[in-house]
């Protein structure tokens, strides 16, 4: 799928607009000249980011980390078809697409394209190997 283009043509902010505004305006600007960054603050992303951690009982694909709070609630309550009752936040772990999504809507809502990784790993080996690929600029793949 094509990355829509922007209204006004792809114009960038002067320089000087860095340092006006704050996390907020920083993340319009990341927005605005990325379009799929928006999708990471809806309401379905943040469902589907949850789900994805809780049916991993957030362990972490590649070294199998577990959170030392979510995952025991994970897996006592799994068995009791109560996965869904797990609440927090998890910072510290990420919903990676395994294939990049490089910008298509299809791959970056794959359920089964979507992974746990703990924030270690998804910020390390992965991401210097996507980097070698190509980098994607503000792109935090969260
Ligand atoms: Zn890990």
């Amino acid at each position: 799928m094509r990355i829509r283009r922007l209204k006004d043509g792809g114009h960038r902010p002067a320089p000087m607009a860095k340092y006006l505004g704050g996390e907020a305006e920083n993340d319009r600007r990341r927005a605005a000249l990325n379009p799929i960054r928006a999708l990471y603050h809806t309401q379905r992303w943040r469902e589907l980011r949850w789900q994805v951690l809780l049916e991993a009982h957030f362990r972490c694909a590649r070294c199998g980390r577990g959170h030392p709070t979510l995952t025991p609630a994970c897996d006592a309550l799994a068995p009791l078809g109560r996965l869904s009752s797990v609440k927090g936040k998890a910072p510290d772990h990420v919903a990676d697409h395994i294939t990049p999504h490089r910008g298509s809507e299809a791959l970056f809502w794959d359920r089964s394209n979507l992974q746990c990784l703990c924030a270690a790993c998804h910020n390390g080996a992965k991401q210097r190997a996507e980097q070698r690929d190509r980098p994607v600029p503000g792109d935090p793949g969260r």
